[in-house]
């Protein structure tokens, strides 16, 4: 039977490197449209437009793991109710667990409050062949942490240059570093937290500390520009994903995901000459 699966002409794909966040060009994230897309197609034609990058995330991870030489490191942040597990659910959908690994960073414990702020992430960057998403970050530490005054102002300045640094020192190590941050508006916010209310299969996901954070909206939207400003750099750039509709936030992320795994161009390793000719004994 003939496939239905819709071909996608890759020259006409778009450019999605418009969200991504140039030094040189500072953003302000209040002014970025969270509703921003291409797309008028149907949910449907955009979800087989995500499968279609999907099968690319799943060939090009596979000769990531086989090649055994570098690896990717994923920055996820978003306000509550952004869709980063979502996102990691949607978008990694059919890759190989096993070359795979989410690490959700929550508040940090008195063990790792005793150690520098970078300690428990570095342990978690990817190992060769690996990708690693951090479902929150080392930029909890320039933004949770600032917005609430956990440090001084003089600690969580100096954790801009420190983060670049630490990146830095990532992408030396090869392992390429790809941000993203999850754009939703105020509104959709309320809408989210409402339904998590409403639904009993969400409910376990709403916690009152995020009516106390959403209070802090503004002085979040301050953190996260100045994060994304200080921090996008042309070795670990920060992209700014318009997140309100779902299923345009996943095939953006994928798409995204996809190209800078293939501009990283991962091969298999050689194998050793003639093993075409082996045959396999009974
Ligand atoms: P999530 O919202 O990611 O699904 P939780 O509801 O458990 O997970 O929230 C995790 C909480 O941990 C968030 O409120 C976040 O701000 C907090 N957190 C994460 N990292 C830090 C940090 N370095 N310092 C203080 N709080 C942090």
């Amino acid at each position: 039977m003939a496939s239905k699966k819709k071909v996608v002409d890759k020259s006409s794909t778009p450019d999605y490197d418009r969200y991504r966040v140039l030094p040189s060009e500072p953003i302000i994230l209040s002014k970025q449209d969270p509703d921003d897309s291409d797309r008028q197609e149907k949910k449907k034609d955009i979800e087989q437009e995500l499968e279609f990058q999907r099968q690319r995330l799943q060939d090009l991870q596979r000769r990531l793991y086989a090649e055994h030489k570098r690896s990717l490191l994923i920055v996820l942040q978003a306000m509550d109710t952004g869709g980063k597990d979502g996102t990691i659910k949607h978008v990694f959908s059919g890759v190989n667990p096993q070359g795979c690994q989410v690490w959700s960073f929550k508040q940090p414990t008195v063990e790792e409050l005793n150690h520098d702020f970078l300690w428990r992430y570095h342990q978690h960057t990817p190992q060769r062949g690996m990708i690693s998403i951090f479902n929150r970050s080392h930029y909890e530490d320039v933004l949770v942490v600032r917005v609430k005054q956990l440090v001084t102002e003089d600690v969580w300045q100096k954790r801009y240059q420190l983060i670049n640094e630490f990146e830095h020192m990532l992408t030396l190590n090869n392992i390429t570093v790809i941000k993203f941050y999850l754009n939703i508006s105020k509104d959709e916010q309320k809408r989210r937290l409402e339904s998590r209310l409403e639904n009993p299969s969400k409910r376990w996901k709403f916690s009152r500390s995020d009516i106390d954070d959403r209070q802090l909206w503004d002085d979040y939207q301050i953190a996260i520009s100045d994060a994304i400003n200080n921090c996008s750099t042309g070795y670990a750039p920060w992209y700014i994903i318009p997140a309100n509709k779902k299923s345009y936030r996943n095939l953006v992320v994928a798409h995204i995901i996809a190209d800078t795994l293939e501009a990283m161009n991962p091969q298999y390793p050689k194998t050793e000459e003639g093993l075409e000719k082996i045959t396999i004994p009974d």
